[in-house]
C-alpha cells in the first residue's frame, strides 16, 4: 500500500481542506462569556480550522460597562507559535510582553505580537478609560519556517487605506488592493477591515488565496447569500473578484492567504505540530521557565489548564 492514507484520527492540512473552487460556506461563531464580555468565535471551527495562516478570529463587541474593570483584563499569559494581531474598533487596550514592550493601542493602529519559540504578554483596558471596548483579535500561523524563531513586536500607528466608491478598507497585514501593510507577514497572507455604504462594491482578490469574510456590523450579500454579523463566510480559492452587496452600512473584515503548510495543533494560546510540543510549552509555563520572561502587569497570571491527554503526575501548578 502507498500513498497517504487518511483517517478519523488525522484531519486535512490546510492545503487538503481549501476548496480549490468558489464557494460561499457559512459557519456561525461560537459565544464565550469573558466576565461580561460576550466574545463571539469565528475562527477555529470544526470545518474550518485555518484560512490562508489565519487560524484564530474573536469579535468582542462593547461589553455592559464595568467602571473598577473596563473593557479588556488579561493578565499574564503564553504564547508560541504564532502571531497575535490586535485591531480596537473602539476604546483602548495597553499591551506589555516578556521583550519590554508596553504599547497602548488605539482605533486606526495594529499590535502585532510574534511568539516564535515563546512569548508572554498582558492585554488590559486602563481604568482611566471611559470609552467602551470594541476589538478583535485575530491569530495567524506560524510556518515551520519562523515558529522556532525569535519572539518580536510591531505597532503600526499608520496603515494603509484604499479608497472604492462606496467603500474604504484599512490593509492591516499583507497586501491588498495594491496597498501594502508595513507589517512582518511570515506567509502569504492578508487582512483589511473593510467599511461599506450602502450598495454594491467589488473588490479584487487573488486567484491563488482562500479567502473569508466576517461581517462584524451590518449585513451583505454575496453569491446570492445574505449574511449578517460573526459568521464565518468562507469563499475557497479561485477568485479574482468579490461582489459585496451592503444592505446598510456595513463593517466587515475580509482574510485570504494562500492554504497553509500544514494543520496547526491548537491548544490554549498554544499553536504547535504535536502533543510534545504542547506539554513542553505547558510545563515551561507552568514551571516559570526563562523560556516565558516576565510581564509588566497588575493582574493575575493566568495559569494554563491542563492539557486533557496528560496524566495525572505530569502536571503541574504554578509556584
Ligand atoms: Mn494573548
Amino acid at each position: 500500500m502507498s500513498g497517504p492514507v487518511r483517517t478519523t484520527d488525522t484531519p486535512p492540512d490546510g492545503r487538503e481542506a481549501a476548496v480549490a473552487l468558489p464557494v460561499v460556506e457559512l459557519t456561525p461563531s461560537k459565544t464565550a462569556q469573558l466576565g461580561t464580555q460576550t466574545i463571539h468565535r469565528s475562527l477555529p471551527t470544526r470545518l474550518r480550522r485555518t484560512v490562508g495562516a489565519w487560524c484564530f478570529l474573536d469579535h468582542a463587541p462593547p461589553g455592559e460597562p464595568v467602571p473598577s474593570a473596563p473593557g479588556v483584563q488579561v493578565g499574564p499569559h503564553p504564547h508560541i507559535g504564532l502571531q497575535t494581531v490586535t485591531w480596537v474598533l473602539s476604546g483602548e487596550v495597553v499591551h506589555t510582553d516578556s521583550l519590554g514592550s508596553e504599547q497602548t493601542i488605539r482605533p486606526g493602529e495594529l499590535n502585532l505580537m510574534t511568539a516564535g519559540n515563546g512569548i508572554a504578554h498582558a492585554e488590559q483596558t486602563p481604568t482611566s478609560s471611559s470609552d467602551d471596548v470594541h476589538l478583535i483579535q485575530l491569530w495567524v500561523a506560524q510556518p515551520d519556517r519562523t515558529r522556532d524563531g525569535q519572539p518580536a513586536f510591531e505597532h503600526h500607528g499608520e496603515l494603509p487605506l484604499v479608497e472604492f466608491e462606496r467603500a474604504r478598507a484599512t490593509v492591516l497585514v499583507g497586501r491588498f488592493a495594491g496597498a501594502s501593510s508595513a507589517a512582518r507577514v511570515d506567509t502569504d497572507h492578508f487582512g483589511a477591515d473593510l467599511v461599506l455604504d450602502r450598495g454594491t462594491t467589488v473588490v479584487p482578490l487573488q486567484r491563488d488565496h482562500e479567502h473569508a469574510v466576517v461581517v462584524v456590523s451590518g449585513s451583505i450579500t454575496v453569491d446570492g447569500t445574505t449574511v449578517g454579523p460573526d459568521v464565518l463566510t468562507y469563499l475557497g480559492l479561485g477568485r479574482d473578484e468579490l461582489a459585496i452587496e451592503a444592505h446598510e452600512d456595513t463593517r466587515l473584515f475580509l482574510l485570504g492567504g494562500v492554504p497553509f503548510e500544514t494543520r496547526p495543533l491548537m491548544w490554549w494560546n498554544f499553536v504547535a505540530r504535536t502533543h510534545d510540543e504542547i506539554d513542553a510549552a505547558y510545563r515551561d509555563w507552568q514551571t516559570g521557565s526563562d523560556r516565558f520572561g516576565p510581564v509588566s502587569s497588575t493582574l493575575d497570571i493566568v495559569p494554563a489548564p491542563t492539557p486533557p491527554w496528560m496524566q495525572q503526575g505530569e502536571t503541574f501548578r504554578r509556584p
